[in-house]
């Protein structure tokens, strides 16, 4: 049974809830998840309230000197790691090394956390007057995050809150919350007191008792748009500071100048992948003009029929399988939709089956043409291994197209002319873009974020907003020496 952490001790859950964890490669199930009542979640809450006093207090040179000893313990491990999350995740070896890697490159900006935090002085602002400001922690803030980044999403969030001097309770993903497990004991391995970090594991009734608590400030959320949302209201209603980001739709505009055969390996990638199941995934191909499709079309289709698909030990293997049967039955209902709706089904990849892997969440890629923006896999995230061509007349179509979609975490140009770039760039509403950059996933010492249904709040996450969001802003104003006497001054000070 995976048992909570709490005050750096395991503890299971008494609450009699349990689920099963199951490899998707396979469909067994490989562990049981006890999930916790809201008693324990409360306790978790209260053993990073009674750490707080001193975890604020104790300098940021030596929080960062903690960072930099995880760091280390993330490098050493990484194999390990990426292991774990395939496991339980179905994620290819390889790709699981990188989502280690980007996770780890937010726990490297945390180590710069004493010159991050650093404030401003203005000497002499009145007559013996100065003042000064700085970023203060806000206590206890926590996490709850999704199924397809098991590592790396709570990395974008504890590591900040923590290193900031708060401290921190995290929700993982029910489906697959081992690796979390195995990076929590990495942090406390790098000398992180007690009840600093507290993982509690549940569904709707942990978050919800997170999100109801007076002791919680700020809650940071990855998911479904629909959850997101839900959070969102639910979390700023009860006081605190809410960052939920959610779904997307991400679309790449390829124009007749680009280079066909780079924008074919790029969109391979970022479409199929993590088998479509990332939040930045490329979903939606719009070429501009029908002669550029067509040249798309014709490159695309032979590369997915020959996606290589298999469990995350196959060093072949492209991509794994999707993370439970309940999504691979939702992917396939989504691509029926779209035959029924009169799109073209070039690739079909929905009776792919894997020897030795029969019961496992395996799909082939599929590919769409002549997909149109009233069709439901255009409206919908699909969340799996499947791209759609949307054909565009002229480029000011395929941008109004992105425009007007609800979602706008991410999206691409490909183009070999500056000026179509930079007016891209410009116009378009979606809070990451690429040029010739498919996956413009922001490095850890920028901030990641969507923009309209893809996040609420305002705060994108991890970088230098991740520590805004874990931080309020105190200013001082101080008289030295005391002996000026000006007696009592009624009118506004200045
Ligand atoms: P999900 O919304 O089902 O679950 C996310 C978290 O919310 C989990 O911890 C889950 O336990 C909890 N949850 C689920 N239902 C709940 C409910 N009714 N009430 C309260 N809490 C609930 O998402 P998922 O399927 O795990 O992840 C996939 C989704 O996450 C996709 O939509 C993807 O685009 C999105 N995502 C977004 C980003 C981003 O940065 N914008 C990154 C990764 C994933």
């Amino acid at each position: 049974m995976i048992e909570n952490l709490i005050n750096n001790q395991r503890v299971a859950s008494k609450s009699g809830n349990s689920q099963p964890v199951y490899n998707p490669a396979t469909g067994e199930v490989i562990e049981e998840l006890g999930l916790s009542s809201a008693d324990e979640v409360n306790d978790a809450i209260a053993a990073a309230a009674a750490a707080f006093p001193a975890w604020s207090n104790t300098p940021p040179l030596k929080r960062a000197a903690v960072m930099f000893r995880f760091n280390q313990l993330l490098i050493e491990n990484s194999d390990a790691i990426a292991r774990e999350i395939s496991r339980e995740h179905g994620k290819t070896h390889e790709d699981a090394l990188g989502e280690v890697q980007r996770g780890r490159e937010v726990v490297e900006f945390c180590c710069g956390i004493p010159q991050l935090l650093k404030g401003e002085f203005s000497r002499n602002v009145g007559p013996s007057i100065d003042s000064y400001s700085d970023r203060q922690g806000l206590g206890v803030c926590a996490g709850i995050t999704p199924f397809n980044f098991p590592a790396m999403v709570p990395l974008w969030m504890y590591p900040v809150a923590i290193a900031c001097g708060n401290t921190f309770v995290l929700k993982p993903s029910e489906r697959d919350p081992s690796s979390v497990m195995f990076i929590a004991e990495l942090l406390h391995q790098a000398g992180l007191p007690e009840g600093v970090l507290n993982v509690v594991h549940g569904d709707k009734i942990a978050v919800d008792t997170i999100l109801d608590s007076p002791t919680v400030q700020a809650v940071s959320f990855v998911g479904s748009t629909p959850i997101a949302e839900y959070v969102y209201q639910r979390g700023t209603a009860a006081g605190k500071r809410v960052q939920a980001l959610g779904g997307a739709k991400n679309h790449m505009v390829i124009m007749p100048d680009a280079d066909i055969d780079q924008a074919v390996d790029a969109l391979m990638g970022a479409g199929y992948g993590s088998a479509g199941e990332r939040c930045m995934a490329i979903s939606v191909a719009v070429p501009v003009g029908e002669e550029t499709a067509d040249r798309l079309v014709e490159k695309l289709r032979p590369r997915v029929e020959a996606l290589k698909v298999g469990p995350s030990d196959d060093t072949d293997a492209e991509m794994g399988p999707v993370i439970t049967s309940a999504a691979k039955e939702r992917i396939v209902g989504l691509i029926d939709s779209g035959v029924e709706a009169g799109a073209s089904l070039l690739v079909d990849g929905r009776t792919l089956s894997l020897q030795g892997y029969e019961n496992g969440y395996f799909l082939g890629g599929s590919l769409f043409d002549h997909v149109t923006t009233d069709m439901q896999i255009y409206k919908e995230e699909i969340f799996g291994p499947v791209v759609s061509v949307v054909r565009a007349k002229q480029y000011q179509e395929a941008v109004d197209m992105i425009n007007d979609h609800e979602y706008g975490n991410g999206t691409a140009i490909f183009t070999r002319d500056g000026d179509a770039a930079r007016s891209f760039t410009n116009d378009i509403q979606v809070g990451m873009v690429g040029v010739n950059v498919p996956l413009p996933v922001p490095v850890a010492f920028h901030s990641f974020g969507g923009w309209k249904r893809s996040l609420f709040g305002d705060h994108s996450i991890y970088g230098p907003e991740g520590v805004h969001f874990y931080t309020r802003l105190k200013t001082i104003t101080s008289r030295w020496p005391t002996g000026i006497k000006e007696g009592s001054v009624f009118a506004f000070p200045t």
